[in-house]
């Protein structure tokens, strides 16, 4: 495999990158969505963040019960 994919921060080819799990929150809400973070193996910066596709449907079925809740 012939990767030309580069960190934007320190410029390494990337054959691989971290993948860490994060809390995606909107402004101040407690609630948040499960995301995942994509990371540079050599400099630690994060290169991309994304809805972690295995929890979403946990996440909106979450989101659509709390938007029936009076005051939400
Ligand atoms: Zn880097």
């Amino acid at each position: 495999m012939i990767n030309s994919g580069q960190c934007p921060y320190c410029k390494t080819i990337l054959y691989s990158l971290t993948v860490e799990e994060v809390k995606l929150k909107i402004g101040y809400s407690s609630n948040g969505w499960h995301g995942l973070s994509y990371s540079c193996p050599v400099c630690h910066k994060v290169i991309s963040v994304q809805i972690n596709p295995n929890l979403l449907n946990k996440d909106l079925e979450k989101a659509l019960k709390n938007s029936h809740k009076p005051g939400y």
